[in-house]
């Protein structure tokens, strides 16, 4: 095969996600040595940009790693790879300036594979692989051509059925890789290594020792200046349509056979296929929404909007593995802290020998795998408090990644998934039918929750652990949120 040369084709190069996450994480993957020697970076938008405007988020995205600042000859090296140009997608001839620019830095004599990033609205994204199919962008003559698709992928089921087909009707499934980026954080990734490379907790991991399962992803921030979309989109869209699920799927699929992206994909889309779906009808008893005080006065927020910013909810999985094990998920902005984190509540002992305490109680062994910040597992098992007759008291095996891995950093999730696109690797991506599972879940509940007389989100203070009503609604379960993670 004649020697290759790599093209990353950005759109959006203006935007705050190029800014902010795929121009440090380029930046770091070329000081760590993991770009390929010849790769070319072409940046597309319509603002005025000139290329040494374009490299300046890559050079102030130079991490550790690099030991910031790169040295002038590292510098000199990779910035003479970065370009941009005029582009505009939604224009019959938006793709003109691109072409001549790829024309200028790829070499006629190599085949220059093509990885195309959608850091573009989602109205655009439809629209931009159009544009690409028209200029033949997706031909893959002995080389490869990837397209990266950002999140939200749709807005519902039948959005998202039509962004799939259109997105076919220029790319092969197998050209594009579809962003969660909480797939690409080390921890997510770690979930898999817990469960599938140690054998002493898959014999534990079914409802035979389980007695309900707690994902939470809460975020200390709120909407800020986001009104314009978050508005629209609401929590069960923003959160729990896309990371919360995934994180549902990881811990709740089978063993795949092989570590390879169709395989395990394979196995996610069983889990949410086997997820038991709720009625519209039932929505509104299901689901627990709230929004916080002050949201309302939010710029762009319009009156009496009733978006929920949070949301709690009992998910199950209908296989012999998760039959009547709970799936409590849980989401909300403005809540205590900011931490996401997966908690594995076990059964209590069938007998207990023990004396117990003046609550008349003891609490059940329970496995926290704290995804951020303070990442990692700890297990929480019974011990017997010392000088007293058989007082026990929960204490943790801990293991912490910081510790555990001296200190090293933790890469940012979108240079892994920008390396695993490159290489390849669609492991960490999200497959057509995931997403549409996805949403056949989630739809019938926007749906549900959006018919009158539905009641109003439940009103929670900011800097709280959310409505009220989200306790009752596990409390009815004769559960309580665990909470074990430290946020930050
Ligand atoms: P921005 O609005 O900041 O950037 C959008 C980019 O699109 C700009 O560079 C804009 O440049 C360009 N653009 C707009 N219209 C066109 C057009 N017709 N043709 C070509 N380029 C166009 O958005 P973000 O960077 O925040 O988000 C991008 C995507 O990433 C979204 O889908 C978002 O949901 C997703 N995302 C963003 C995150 C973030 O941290 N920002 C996190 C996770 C996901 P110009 O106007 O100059 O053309």
């Amino acid at each position: 095969m004649a020697e290759q040369t790599t093209t990353i084709v950005i759109f959006g190069a203006s935007g705050d996600l190029t800014t902010k996450k795929l121009a440090p994480a380029l930046a770091d993957l070329y000081a760590k040595g993991r770009l390929a020697p010849e790769v070319q970076i072409v940046g597309v938008a319509r603002s005025e940009m000139n290329a040494q405007e374009f490299s300046a988020s890559f050079y102030d995205g130079f991490g550790p790693a690099a030991h910031f600042p790169p040295a002038p000859e590292t510098w000199q090296d990779f910035s003479r790879r970065i370009h941009c140009c005029y582009g505009d997608v939604l224009a019959p001839d938006g793709l003109d300036g691109l072409e001549r620019t790829l024309a200028a830095v790829e070499s006629p004599d190599k085949p220059a594979n093509r990885l195309y990033y959608l850091a573009l609205a989602p109205s655009l994204f439809a629209p931009a692989a159009l544009a690409m199919g028209r200029a033949g962008y997706q031909q893959e003559n002995g080389c490869w051509r990837r397209l990266v698709v950002e999140k939200p992928f749709g807005i519902d089921l039948n959005t998202a059925m039509e962004l799939n087909r259109v997105i076919h009707s220029v790319f092969a499934e197998h050209q594009v890789y579809r962003i969660d980026h909480y797939l690409g954080k080390e921890t997510v990734q770690n979930l898999l290594v817990f469960r599938f490379a140690n054998a002493i907790f898959e014999p534990l991991w079914s409802r035979n020792y389980i007695d309900n399962i707690q994902i939470t992803v809460a975020e200390s921030v709120s909407i800020a200046d986001r009104a314009a979309y978050y508005d629209n989109a609401g929590v069960l869209r923003d959160m729990f349509q896309s990371h919360l699920l995934q994180l549902l799927a990881v811990v709740a699929m089978e063993p795949p056979s092989t570590f390879e992206a169709d395989t395990l994909r394979n196995e996610k889309v069983k889990v949410l296929e086997s997820v038991r779906r709720i009625p519209s009808q039932d929505a509104a008893a299901c689901v627990v929404q709230g929004q916080y005080d002050g949201y309302l006065d939010e710029p762009g927020v319009p009156p009496g909007s009733r978006t929920p910013t949070y949301a709690a909810l009992r998910l199950d999985v209908d296989n012999w593995r998760w039959q009547g094990v709970p799936f409590y998920l849980r989401s909300g902005k403005a809540l205590t802290n900011k931490r996401t984190e997966v908690l594995i509540q076990f059964r209590r002992p069938p007998h207990l020998i023990f004396p117990q305490g003046p609550s008349g109680d003891i609490t059940s062994n329970t496995l926290s795998i704290c995804l951020q910040p303070n990442e990692g597992v700890h297990l929480e098992f019974q011990a017997k408090a010392p000088d007293s007759t058989l007082d026990l008291r929960p204490v943790n095996l801990e293991f912490n990644y910081e510790d555990s891995f001296g200190g090293q950093e933790i890469p940012d999730a979108y240079e892994r998934l920008l390396l695993d696109a490159l290489n390849g690797d669609a492991s960490l991506f999200i497959r057509s039918d995931e997403i549409e599972q996805s949403w056949s879940i989630i739809d019938p509940l926007i749906h549900g929750l959006s018919q009158p007389p539905t009641r109003p989100p439940e009103i929670y203070d900011p800097g709280t652990e959310g409505p009220y009503a989200a306790d009752d609604f596990l409390a009815r379960d004769g559960r309580a949120w665990l909470g074990k993670c430290i946020g930050g």
